[in-house]
């Protein structure tokens, strides 16, 4: 009996065991492997360069960056069966590729894992010394809720095409108490799905509104009723954590099933590009194998109605004042419309406003740890863009004041920013935002009274105190 029990279990355990195996092996199938590809920065001089890198095959070298030009800093990413073929190739052209960065998978494997150089910074259940996937974001959002039930309304504004929410949170300090028009901001954030450093930004600006101490910060928070998108395209950013790190559209596969190629990166809609703002018209692409591939029509996706009929009920209720949205990488804060650049630019009304507005912030983001960022519209400084989500805002949602950021870094480790970088990212980010909302009220887009508030206030405390050393 206890020899038949033995054996039993003896099977049982090598039953687990080769379960867990199967398990494993299909869990490293399942997630691509960057084990030893590599990325190259190469910034080219001639137009001759451009037409090389241009012509490079795409399915086999894989660009980091949307539009290679002279003087731009072009990122490829090369695969470890690639490589040499690719050396000799770019010295036959006498183009010098420098090695970036030497070991993707690395990069990756360090962004899943806590910074241990950084301060940290909690609320809830969450922390930004780490990334965070959907499940553990999602979580947060309805627990905040539960921690501040007069202020937080977590919201589920739709649903991707797998099926999954896009929730995010109204942030309210003034609840029942406002009157028919209240000042809104809304802002979002993932809307593709591998700039991780995006999502990791925008949960940062809520728990900044929810606890920050600064009046500068409690006067943006509390004025307006911010609606907060952390993750919009919430099927791409699960697959960066499931699947490819790299995939940046949605994961509606319905167009052409049959565009993976050598990187499996094929697919999917640009949502960034599906907005109805002179939609498919330049920097977008009708392919559906694309990275900017624009859908088969505006606003085609389940994710971008989503955003259309939330922003449209936000305009219908009046004073839409801030739209902002968060990408990465190259450190600039681009001013709405893409597809504007030199003169044009001022068809927009009131660039020159949104464009003193955003140096004011830049200049302020740089004082903290010394980062640059560009400011200008994506045509002038990045490239032009159509059906942009921010752009559609601006121009069709009639909000007053928008912009895109493109965040940390310039491209050293681009999407792979690495954990110890959140924090001081998100920092340098809400002085800038705080600077920016200053200079939108120093222009008169809405009155306020923080800095006289903070003014009397330390009057009081002056006087007070001098009162006791008399
Ligand atoms: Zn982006």
């Amino acid at each position: 009996m206890i020899a038949l029990e033995k054996s039993h279990t003896k099977k049982m355990n090598l039953k687990i065991t080769v379960l867990v195996f199967i398990f494993a092996i299909t869990l490293t199938e399942a997630y691509k492997s960057y084990e030893n590809y590599k990325v190259y920065k190469i910034v080219p001089k001639t137009t001759e360069h451009v037409q090389v890198l241009t012509d490079l095959p795409k399915e086999e070298y894989y660009f980091w960056s949307d539009i290679v030009k002279i003087d731009s800093d072009v990122r490829i990413l090369v695969s470890p069966n690639k490589n040499t073929e690719f050396v000799k190739y770019m010295a036959s052209v006498k183009i010098e590729p420098v090695l970036a960065i030497s070991n993707v998978q690395e990069l990756i494997r360090a962004q899943m894992q806590p910074s241990h150089t950084t301060k940290s910074s909690k609320l809830g259940s969450f922390s930004w010394d780490q990334y965070h996937n959907l499940d553990e974001i999602h979580t947060w959002l309805n627990e905040l809720e539960k921690m501040y039930p007069d202020i937080v309304t977590a919201i589920t504004i739709g649903r991707s095409n797998e099926g999954r929410n896009i929730t995010g949170v109204i942030i309210d300090f003034k609840a029942g108490a406002r009157g028919n028009n209240s000042l809104t901001g809304m802002i979002e954030g993932g809307i593709h799905a591998r700039e991780w450093i995006s999502p990791a930004t925008v949960t940062w600006i809520i728990k900044e509104f929810l606890t920050s101490k600064d009046p500068d910060v409690r006067f943006m928070a509390e004025t307006f009723v911010w609606h907060i998108f952390p993750v919009i395209n919430p099927d791409g950013y699960s697959y960066t954590f499931t699947d490819n790190r790299m995939w940046r559209k949605n994961r509606n596969l319905l167009y052409n099933p049959n565009c993976t190629g050598n990187w499996d990166l094929g697919n999917g809609i640009d949502l960034n590009r599906n907005f109805d703002f002179l939609w498919n018209t330049i920097g977008a692409s009708s392919n559906p194998c694309d990275e900017t591939y624009a859908g088969p029509s505006p606003a085609s996706e389940p994710e971008t109605k989503a955003i259309v009929d939330y922003v449209l009920k936000l305009k219908e209720a009046g004073n839409l004042m801030y739209y902002l949205a968060f990408h990465s990488y190259s450190q600039m804060i681009l001013i709405p419309y893409s597809h504007l650049s030199g003169t044009n630019v001022l068809d927009l009304p009131n660039y020159g406003d949104l464009y003193e507005i955003s140096i004011r912030g830049a200049e302020k983001l740089k004082q903290k740890y010394g980062t640059e960022y560009e400011v200008g519209t994506s045509a002038d400084i990045l490239y032009p863009v159509t059906g942009a989500s921010f752009d559609w805002v601006k121009g069709i949602g009639n909000a007053t004041i928008v912009y895109l950021f493109e965040l940390r870094d310039k491209g050293e480790y681009g999407f792979l920013l690495p954990s110890s970088q959140i924090i001081p990212n998100n920092e340098e980010i809400m002085e800038c935002l705080v600077e920016m909302d200053k200079g939108a009220r120093k222009l008169g887009y809405y009155s306020g009274t923080s800095n006289l508030y903070a003014s009397l206030l330390s009057l009081v405390f002056s006087v007070g105190f001098l009162t006791i050393c008399q």
